[in-house]
């Protein structure tokens, strides 16, 4: 019968958009809930594969990497870049530029006067946080990035780098978490060697007979 194959291609389609509306009804509240759903979903399974993006989001994952960020301790308002320059010289696009800061008699500082990165020569390879031997530079997770004119908006300035040590714990917590743990060996392991000094120190103080040895 002429138009046979059209009525069958319709319902073809036909049937796959009423099982989007089945496969999204199973899964409700939301099959994109905690990005699970998207991650495991195969292409075997029926409904809408596409992401309704922006409204709905793909949970990104901990290890992604997007351009980096600077970090601050916000409770003491001090960046953790000591502007040591390592991350200026592991980039592989020489994409980052830093000015180290100076006191009032000239004399230069520990921390970074101004740090640019332009995100448009940045190939999110991680490096820079890699080397970073003071945990002060991080991959951001933040994409939604677009701008007009890339040879301007994209040069990031420290104070669009800069953000709070809290945000890093909430996008990285593994990383965050072994950070922590680390320290605090380092703060242990510091606090025994210092201990162990005070023992010493004072057993060599003590003169023969004192302790009723001699
Ligand atoms: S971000 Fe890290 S590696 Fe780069 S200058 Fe600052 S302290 Fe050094
Ligand atoms: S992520 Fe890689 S390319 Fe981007 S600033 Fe860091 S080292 Fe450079």
């Amino acid at each position: 019968m002429f138009g046979k194959g059209v009525l069958k291609g319709l319902g073809v389609t036909m049937k796959h958009w009423l099982y989007t509306y089945v496969d999204d009804i199973r899964k409700i509240p939301s099959r994109y809930a905690g990005g699970r759903d998207i991650l495991k979903q195969m292409p075997d399974e029926e409904g809408i594969f596409t992401i309704q993006y922006p409204e709905e989001k793909r949970v990104i994952p901990e290890r992604y990497r997007f351009t980096p960020m600077l970090l601050y301790d916000a409770a003491t308002g001090k960046d953790l870049c000591t502007a040591c320059g390592i991350c200026t010289k592991v980039c592989p696009t020489q994409c980052i530029w830093i000015v180290r800061d100076k006191d009032e008699k000239g004399k230069p500082i520990s921390r970074p006067a101004e740090f640019y990165i332009d995100a448009s020569l940045c190939m999110n390879c991680g490096l820079c946080s890699e080397f970073c031997p003071f945990g002060a530079i991080k991959p951001n997770h933040d994409f939604e990035r677009a701008v007009y004119d890339r040879h301007q908006d994209m040069i990031y300035d420290k104070q669009a780098l800069l953000v709070p040590l809290e945000y890093h714990a909430a996008i990285h917590p593994t990383e965050y978490a072994e950070e922590e743990a680390a320290k605090a060996a380092k703060a242990q392991a510091k606090a025994r060697r210092a201990q162990s000094r005070r023992r010493r120190g004072s057993a060599a103080d003590r003169k023969p007979g004192e302790d009723g040895a001699d």
